[in-house]
């Protein structure tokens, strides 16, 4: 029977020095900030209807384990019953510590599944060294996870992107695909089954990256596979961290913009007619 109990391990937080009552004011405060954020997104996008099986993409990462235990939280809590399976995909990559998941997913006590598949192989067969792995791993690993919500009958595919991913995102897109576009919190898969939700997408990195040192969660290390990380993605993080330094709240005001759009005020013709632009009505002074 599924417990849902939420922190398996909770350390203080570390930035209020060694005031134990400071550093639980500050804990509850980001649950606080955290819980609010998810549960905000979740209702301005609809991301979660009554009767859901969601299947919560685990990765090891922090973001990942931060977005199961903020669900599961609220989850308690929703006006509406829905069901989280936890799912990690085991792409066979050396070192893989394949006992983490499992034992910490055994003591939250809900359903969960390790998909065995080595896409590791398949990549370092196909692509040439020294060339990025990422974007046919990342296929490959998104081609098997949806297959596996199709078969284990998932209404809903959870992802643990959050806010400052899909600001870089949306400069990736700009600097290097010339297209505004980012990662929106809830879409349609490419092939139309599968509604995917981020609920995490009002969350930032930093809140994540702090309640993942509290919780002491089981991180197993995205660099397993030996891939250099994304150079233009380190580049974009860099320089969003140095406009953040010399301006805070880019990065927010970014994010904002991406819900505050006027097509009007760009150039897409797709999205704006301006071949048919008239006057609303006619001048006075003709
Ligand atoms: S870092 Fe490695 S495991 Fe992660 S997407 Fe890239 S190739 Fe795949």
């Amino acid at each position: 029977m599924p417990t849902n109990t939420l922190p398996l391990r909770l350390k203080t937080d570390s930035s209020a020095g060694s005031d134990p009552r400071r550093s639980k004011y500050n804990t509850d405060k980001l649950i606080k900030r955290l819980r609010r954020q998810v549960g905000q997104a979740i209702m301005d996008f609809g991301m979660i209807e009554d009767g859901d099986r969601i299947m919560v993409c685990l990765s090891g990462g922090k973001d990942s384990f931060a977005m199961l235990d903020l669900l599961l939280n609220l989850q308690r809590s929703a006006p509406v019953s829905f069901q989280l399976v936890a799912v990690n995909l085991d792409q066979k990559q050396p070192g893989f510590p394949a006992h983490v998941l499992p034992g910490y997913l055994e003591k939250l006590g809900i359903e969960w599944h390790v998909i065995e598949k080595d896409t590791y192989s398949v990549v370092q067969r196909l692509i040439p060294e020294g060339k990025t792995t990422c974007s046919l791993c990342s296929r490959l690993r998104r081609g098997t996870l949806y297959e596996f919500a199709d078969k284990q009958g998932m209404t809903k595919i959870a992802l643990g992107h959050h806010l400052d991913d899909i600001v870089e995102t949306f400069f990736l897109n700009l600097f290097h695909g010339s297209t505004l576009k980012a990662m929106p919190p809830k879409l349609r898969s490419d092939n139309g089954k599968h509604i995917v939700i981020r609920p995490l997408a009002y969350c930032r990195e930093k809140d994540l990256a702090r309640l993942a040192a509290i919780r002491e969660y089981p991180i197993i290390p995205c660099n397993l596979c030996g891939s250099q990380p994304n150079l233009q993605r380190k580049q974009v993080k860099r320089m969003l961290a140095d406009w953040e330094r010399e301006q805070p709240g880019r990065t927010l005001n970014t994010f904002r913009a991406l819900a505050n759009i006027a097509p009007s005020q760009l150039c897409d013709r797709k999205l704006f007619d301006f071949a048919s632009l008239k006057p609303d009505a006619p001048s006075m002074d003709a």
